[in-house]
């Protein structure tokens, strides 16, 4: 049974459709999908229904009051993930809605506005763009009720171009990707982006400045992935800098709440929850931390995270761990050697790792996840040895402890192949291959995907006869479509839509329409390189990118943000 949905009468409001493009339970436990949906519907003047993917062949309705999409003049999406961008195209199609926004602009009548949000589509926008008619750039809470305003009272009298032409001069953070033009050059990249006159250059990413009361759960329900999990943020972004991380970029500066603003959303949930999840919880100071744990064991609560900093594990926490009854706990060292948790300026040693592994054995988590990338920038063999070495020495630590205890211990190895993000450091580094590659070289798929099974299949090896580890690993294939969908351009949405069409494969829609993914994700770069999602402007200068790039490349590290007198890479003033 759910708890925390509206359901409203529908006479003179404003309706709107929310689409999460994944099923209920995936859509569910996204804090973003639950803040637009309660930012929406604590209006009096709006109703805000939900939509999931539906199952194949059925038509899209939504869950409150079963209504099909095509009664909702405005839809907003919420994406954040890449591989839900063809369930966009699928979900429009169903609902009988034409999926490109030029051609919707051919019949008038009943026309609706599709606007779109969420973490995918401020890192890159594009791949989706020809969709769209706004997107809504950045945090939601700066600019959701002022654009449903300004759509409200403009809508039903201008075009949707007139429409599009007022936003943009009205708004920050309003991208109508129909104003701009895109320009490929002879390798097949997008090279620039060029607006209609009076339009801006580039679209500012908003965000949250100051928070009261830190954003939380606002609907719970059993069928969630993370079922009846009460999630609150500890703050947003985060100071760490890690070369690979596109949310620790496209979320600066990190901003962590005040522990009363936390608690303050803590105090919100409704008085049967008894499991607490803290998103955010790499940058939360000791003291900060302490103050939230002890309230969260005052009330009664047991605390629940995906995945916890091995530098992070203090008292306190092993404290509320040990009362938590948690069974496994997830440490991320990234990188496969000391060496390359430098390249990606992870700033974790192999005793951080050993100790928290060794700490969490003694507090009774005696089931630990690890998670890995292979295909980093400059990664070699040395550097995989080095991993398998580090597994089977965190396995003999919690072992001995569990051995004393009379308990079995295991580890559930995940290991990721590498994708380079928009907005990282990294950016600039071709999908699978170990080197960097000059401005006019371009690597090839075959050779991104040979690396990706062979460093695989070394580590599998490697650790066969280590008891009780669970090797789990990315398929290439996958990583691969990930990578084009996160570093595309528009022309993707072709390809989007024929699949959605006929079902065929991505290989295919690209053969169809004349693309090759080395356009995408391995083509080299230096520090000019224009890349697609250029057209979103998110204070960080290009330059602090490469030099971050060269940085890592040397193994250099970065020190973590400090917002009050660092002025590094142009998010918090000039440099
Ligand atoms: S200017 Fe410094 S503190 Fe601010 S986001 Fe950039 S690196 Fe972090």
């Amino acid at each position: 049974m759910e708890r925390g949905g509206y359901l409203k009468k529908w006479k003179g409001k404003i309706p709107i459709a929310l689409i999460y493009p994944n099923s209920y339970a995936v859509g569910m436990s996204s804090l973003g999908l639950q803040l637009v949906y309660s930012l929406l519907n604590r209006r009096d003047d709006v109703i805000c229904e939900r939509f999931f993917l539906p199952e194949e062949s059925e038509r899209p309705v939504s869950l409150e009051s079963g209504r099909p999409l095509n009664d909702f003049p405005y839809i907003f999406i919420s994406v954040s993930f890449e591989h839900d961008y063809l369930h966009i195209v699928k979900i429009l199609l169903a609902g009988g809605i034409e999926p490109f926004a030029g051609k919707r602009e051919e019949r008038q009548e009943g026309r609706p506005l599709v606007v779109c949000g969420g973490v995918a589509t401020f890192m890159n926008p594009e791949p989706i763009a020809p969709f769209v008619d706004f997107f809504l750039v950045g945090e939601a809470e700066p600019i959701l009720d002022d654009f449903v305003d300004f759509l409200a009272e403009n809508s039903g009298t201008s075009t949707p171009r007139q429409l599009s032409l007022e936003a943009v001069h009205k708004f920050e953070g309003v991208y109508a990707p129909g104003l701009y033009t895109p320009v490929y050059d002879k390798k097949g990249s997008c090279s620039a982006m060029v607006p209609e006159p009076g339009v801006p250059a580039r679209v500012k990413r908003l965000s949250l400045a100051k928070c009261e009361r830190a954003g939380h759960s606002e609907l719970l329900t059993p069928l969630a992935e993370f079922s009846n999990l009460y999630l609150t943020e500890l703050g947003r972004g985060c100071s760490r800098g890690c070369r690979f991380c596109a949310a620790g970029f496209i979320y600066r500066p990190p901003r962590l709440w005040d522990a009363d603003a936390v608690i303050e959303g803590l105090k919100e949930r409704p008085t049967e929850v008894s499991r607490v999840g803290l998103l955010g919880m790499e940058m939360a100071g000791g003291t900060t931390l302490d103050h939230i744990s002890g309230y969260i064991l005052e009330s009664g609560c047991a605390l629940s995270f995906s995945s916890l900093r091995a530098d992070r594990i203090n008292d306190g926490l092993l404290n509320l761990l040990s009362k938590s009854d948690l069974k496994s706990v997830a440490i991320a060292p990234d990188g496969a050697s000391e060496r390359l948790r430098r390249v990606i300026n992870k700033g974790l040693d192999r005793g951080d790792l050993l100790t928290a592994a060794g700490r969490l054995a003694e507090a009774g988590i005696f089931k630990l996840k690890l998670y890995v990338m292979v295909g980093l920038p400059t990664e070699t063999c040395e550097d995989l040895q080095e991993f398998i070495d580090l597994v089977a020495a965190i396995k003999q630590k919690i072992d001995a402890i569990g051995k004393k205890r009379g308990r079995l211990t295991e580890i559930y190895l995940s290991v990721n192949c590498f994708v380079p993000k928009p907005w990282t450091p990294f950016q600039y580094h071709p999908f699978g291959i170990g080197r960097q590659l000059e401005n006019d070289e371009m690597g090839t798929v075959k050779e991104a995907l040979t690396n990706f099974r062979e460093k695989i299949s070394y580590l599998k090896k490697g650790l066969k006869d280590v008891a009780n580890v669970h090797f789990q690993a990315d398929k290439p294939e996958n990583a691969l479509f990930q990578a084009l969908l996160s570093r595309g351009d528009r022309r993707l949405a072709d390809v989007l839509f024929d699949m959605a069409v006929t079902n065929m494969s991505w290989k295919a829609g690209l053969k169809k329409n004349e693309l090759r993914a080395e356009w995408f994700i391995s083509a080299g770069s230096d520090a000019k390189r224009y890349f697609p999602w250029y057209i979103i402007d998110h204070g960080i200068e290009h330059d602090y990118l490469w030099q971050e790039y060269l940085k890592g490349l040397r193994s250099a590290s970065t020190e973590p943000c400090d917002t009050s007198i660092c002025r590094r890479c142009g998010v918090c003033g000039e440099r």
